[in-house]
């Protein structure tokens, strides 16, 4: 009787695709632990929301480009991506019609 009935399961024919699947799958999985590292690293900026005019650098550099609160490396002079019209000898003192981005935010500690 069990011989007979299992004589009458047909081979089915879709799973060799679905094997295929199944890895392709197994990739996507890497691809979000990665994604889920980057969920965490986001939340790691509540800093903007706590004081809205505190300075991320403590510099007083000027980017005629980008503004006031911009790295220690990063001035007028040395701007790596500079816009059009980009001053390089505009500094915090003399603007030069510069971009006013951040010049009014504090330093506030660490
Ligand atoms: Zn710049």
């Amino acid at each position: 009787m069990q011989q007979q009935y299992q004589q009458y399961q047909p081979p089915p024919p879709y799973q060799p695709p679905q094997r295929q699947y199944g890895q392709g799958s197994t990739g996507h999985g890497q691809g979000n632990a990665s994604y889920g590292q980057e969920h965490v690293r986001f939340q790691r900026q509540p800093r903007q929301q706590r004081t809205p005019n505190a300075k991320y650098y403590n510099n007083t550099n000027y980017c005629w480009s980008h503004g006031g609160d911009i790295a220690n490396e990063h001035m007028s002079h040395t701007c790596q991506r500079p816009a059009a019209g980009h001053n390089p000898h505009a500094t915090r003192g003399n603007t030069m019609g510069g971009n006013p981005k951040d010049l009014q935010r504090i330093w506030m500690g660490t």
